[in-house]
């Protein structure tokens, strides 16, 4: 979200959190100036897409892009009114992944960990907006 009231890194404020914009924390926009920062996507990335976890939101309104996915979701565990889908995570990883200036890596997945249904799950969404 932008806090209209306040200028430079103060008006970039994550929906996740509620800090604003610095060095190390990087933001990534959404639909409607919704914003997610670096360190809550490498909460969000490591929870949904390494440890498969948000499906139990399935269906309910992604802040990111302001609509109801039937994919697992991140919930802000400061604001849990916050939700972002996997596909925006993915999405905003790979956004900030290939900003240089960034310095943001995707978080590495624990040893042991497969890739899962989240996989598929994207790749057919991906599909559909090409139709
Ligand atoms: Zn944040
Ligand atoms: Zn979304």
């Amino acid at each position: 979200m932008h806090n209209t009231e306040a200028d430079g890194n103060e008006y970039f404020v994550c929906d996740f959190c509620r800090r604003c914009w610095a060095e190390d924390r990087q933001m990534v926009e959404g639909h409607r100036g919704a914003l997610i920062c670096s360190p809550c996507l490498t909460v969000a990335y490591t929870e949904l897409v390494h440890l498969h976890m948000g499906e139990e939101r399935k269906g309910t309104l992604c802040t990111m892009c302001l609509e109801h996915r039937d994919q697992a979701q991140w919930e802000s565990p400061s604001y849990p009114a916050a939700h972002a889908c996997v596909r925006c995570v993915r999405q905003a990883a790979g956004v900030l992944s290939k900003d240089p200036e960034s310095g943001w890596k995707r978080p590495e997945a624990a040893a042991g960990i497969v890739p899962s249904e989240v996989e598929k799950v994207e790749e057919e969404d991906v599909d559909e907006e090409h139709v």
